[in-house]
């Protein structure tokens, strides 16, 4: 594996409205897996006409920032929130490559839902292309693509090495052997909105300041 500049560099999108266990838990047993010094949790400017996260940019931020304050495995980069629009993942890929060059390996995470569907991201085959993608295993969500075309299509980049991740500077698909968490943020605003517990699905600091900024209620 490569050491410093030529270290695979991992970046992890997502909305994070909360950020929870279901997020934190796969993607350490994924860097566990696979020797990742870092993983880079980038939360994401959500498009006009997809349903708009209930906490803010800065309260995701925040939540970010306290869940992974006392783990040296994750960082935090806010460029996609900072920018006035959303912008595609692939533009996001691209300005890093910019930054890193073409060659140093770099990956981007996902849960198997988004892998089921990536075909319909916007220029899914570019990122793929920037950069490899690393699949944590997630409850209810099917192993097979849904159509056979888009199963052809990662048949053709899946590997099981992990010598690729780490040599390679993207294209490849790693489907992770990771645990199992049945936790959705969805799940967790609709049991705050209830005034359920969800104790063990997010850590306390994320917990804590959800309560004093009377979110999810
Ligand atoms: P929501 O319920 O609001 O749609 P979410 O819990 O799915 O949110 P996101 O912020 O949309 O969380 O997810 C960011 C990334 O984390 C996505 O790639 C998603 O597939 C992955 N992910 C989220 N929850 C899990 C989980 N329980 N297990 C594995 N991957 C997950």
């Amino acid at each position: 594996m490569g050491e410093g500049q030529a270290s695979l560099l991992a970046l992890f999108g997502g909305t994070f409205d909360p950020i929870h266990y279901g997020h934190l838990k796969p993607v350490a047993a994924l860097a566990q897996q696979i020797a990742l010094r870092h993983v880079i949790i980038m939360p994401n400017n959500v498009p006009p006409h997809r349903p708009q996260p209930q906490a803010s940019s800065e309260q995701r931020k925040m939540m970010v920032s306290l869940a992974i304050a006392r783990n040296p495995l994750f960082q935090l980069d806010c460029r996609e929130l900072q920018r006035s629009a959303p912008s595609f993942t692939a533009d996001t890929l691209e300005e890093i490559r910019q930054e890193i060059g073409y060659r140093r390996p770099l990956a981007f995470i996902i849960g198997q839902d988004s892998l089921l569907t990536l075909p319909t991201w916007n220029h899914y085959s570019r990122i793929n292309a920037l950069c490899h993608l690393l699949v944590c295993r997630r409850p209810g969500y099917p192993v097979q693509m849904k159509t056979p075309a888009d199963q052809a299509w990662l048949d053709a980049r899946l590997t099981r090495n992990i010598d690729d991740l780490h040599r390679l500077p993207g294209g490849k698909i790693f489907l992770a052997d990771t645990p199992l968490y049945d936790i959705s943020a969805t799940t967790i605003r609709e049991r705050l909105e209830h005034g359920q517990s969800c104790a063990d699905l997010l850590p306390p600091a994320v917990m804590h300041y959800i309560i004093a900024q009377g979110l999810y209620r």
